[in-house]
């Protein structure tokens, strides 16, 4: 039986193995589908404290699994598709090999950008394809750049690429935000902005070059197709946690992130830290953040159990 495992491989998951490994809990970190999460997706992370110059997201993420590794953290492939909690023992059954019983859990699951799932959009990711403006919008310094999408990400993606891009497209499929009045407006009136309303992007060229150089874009009141000249492609459609195991298990919001009080979930002992709890940051540096508070946590918990019994 483990003592802790984590299942995730992100900042939180790797920063939640790093405390509860030089705790001494030898804790088991299940990878995932994406080993590394969402930062290995990027190129350069230059808002991560620590590194004035930058670092690679793969670098950064392996440089964390290294310091874990240091401390007796343990790593095995896997994804988690069902879990029981229903007694002392949490059950994990993961897509391939043996389930694993834990005592204290720690969910680090993370959240999947949402893409439109174009094939032009899908070959060109770090390509000048991406879902997040924090992270790569400073490669767009004076050239037009395009963000798919009508709600709050959106509208924050699209006011943070102003300050870097010559000129911000912001492509919506319907001719109303779904965001919030105030960054509405402040989208509507910005110089920079263009709104493009009743438009859907069809096509993102170019595949070929292997670099984002247009899209292809319908009205979808007129069906009249048009041209759009940008370097730069952000996808800001949404996110979605990766929560699918815990349905029924674990408290969520209406969409599906894992409610958490100082990362306690409703079940005594499972942790949540990361995207997987924080529709709002989602920044490499908090979802750290909170992997050092679950861990802190899982730590305290065990050790009260082991008091009482
Ligand atoms: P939302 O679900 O709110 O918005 C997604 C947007 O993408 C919608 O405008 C939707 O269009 C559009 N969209 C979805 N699928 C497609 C598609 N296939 N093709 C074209 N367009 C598509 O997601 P957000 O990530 O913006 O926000 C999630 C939650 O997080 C919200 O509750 C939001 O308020 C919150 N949030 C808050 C922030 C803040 O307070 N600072 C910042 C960011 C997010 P349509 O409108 O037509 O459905």
């Amino acid at each position: 039986m483990e003592r802790v495992t984590i299942l995730g491989s992100g900042a939180a998951g790797f920063t939640a193995a790093i405390y509860t490994a030089r705790a001494g809990l030898e804790p088991l970190l299940v990878e995932g589908p994406q080993p590394g999460g969402q930062l290995t997706t990027t190129t350069e992370g230059e808002n991560f404290p620590g590194f004035p110059d930058g670092i690679d997201g793969f670098a950064l993420m392996d440089a964390m699994r290294r310091q874990a590794e240091r401390f007796g953290a343990r790593f095995r492939s896997g994804v988690a598709v069902a879990a029981a909690f229903d007694g002392p023992v949490r059950r994990l059954e993961l897509d391939g090999g043996e389930p694993i019983e834990t005592r204290a859990l720690i969910v680090a699951t993370g959240a999947t950008a949402k893409y439109l799932g174009l094939p032009s959009e899908q070959a060109l990711i770090g390509h000048g394809v991406s879902a997040c403006a924090t992270c790569d919008g400073a490669f767009y310094r004076d050239v037009p750049v395009a963000v798919v999408g009508g709600g709050d990400t959106a509208m924050e993606e699209a006011l943070f690429l102003t300050r870097f891009a010559s000129r911000v497209h912001v492509i919506h499929r319907r001719d109303a935000f779904r965001a919030s009045r105030i960054m509405a407006e402040r989208v509507q009136r910005h110089p920079k902005i263009e709104i493009h309303w009743n438009h859907v992007v069809e096509e993102v060229r170019d595949p070929a070059a292997k670099q984002v150089t247009g899209l292809a874009l319908r009205d979808v009141k007129t069906g009249a197709q048009s041209e759009l000249e940008v370097a730069g492609y952000f996808a800001a459609i949404g996110h979605r946690p990766n929560t699918e195991p815990f349905r029924g298990l674990l408290e969520m919001n209406p969409a599906g992130y894992l409610v958490a009080d100082r990362t306690r979930t409703s079940v005594p002992g499972v942790y949540a830290a990361g995207d997987v709890q924080d529709p709002v940051y989602r920044q490499a540096v908090t979802a750290a953040g909170t992997g050092c508070m679950a861990a802190l946590e899982a730590e305290r918990w065990l050790g009260e159990q082991d008091a009482g019994s």
